[in-house]
């Protein structure tokens, strides 16, 4: 049975796992196919949206950071609010793809352990001002003061806070 993806990869070279288009690209380098002699579409999206998930309101993203590349696996469709906040940090679109990975597990593990959730709790402050200090999102806050996160075995209230 061929799919529609195999026949991409027809015009692929391999590279490793990525699968570099080697047909027509658009004026920043992103892999053109000819549907009729009117129509092109982006493969990347398409791709995206018939073998992942819809790409609707979603910038698809490589990780393997090859601009030609179609493998679906490589692919990461991120909301455009995530999208632009990645770009604003650092300026750079050539290493979103490695701190796609390590952002959220350095932002909310490496700030964190159970004394600072115990810190957490007692301060009064709004979960907005505190968030600001440690460096965590307002939500990881009122997780953990609901005890959802880091939840405190030794205190016997934990459960009742
Ligand atoms: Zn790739």
């Amino acid at each position: 049975m061929s799919s529609f993806l195999d026949d991409v990869y027809q015009h692929c070279r391999q590279d490793d796992e990525c699968r570099l288009w080697l047909g027509t690209t658009d004026s920043h380098g992103l892999p053109l196919y000819n549907y009729s002699s009117k129509s092109r579409i982006h493969l990347r999206r398409f791709i995206y949206d018939m073998y992942v998930q819809s790409a609707n309101k979603r910038r698809v993203i490589m990780k393997c950071n090859n601009r030609t590349c179609l493998n679906p696996d490589h692919m990461n469709g991120l909301m455009l609010s995530q999208f632009l906040s990645l770009i604003s940090r650092d300026g750079s679109k050539s290493t979103i793809s490695a701190r796609i990975n390590m952002q959220k597990a350095k932002q909310q593990c490496a700030k964190l352990n159970m004394d600072i959730a115990r810190q957490i709790r007692q301060d009064e402050r709004l979960a907005k001002e505190v968030a600001q200090e440690y460096g965590v999102s307002i939500s990881t806050i009122r997780h953990i003061r609901r005890n959802i996160m880091y939840v405190d075995h030794q205190n016997p209230w934990s459960q009742l806070l």
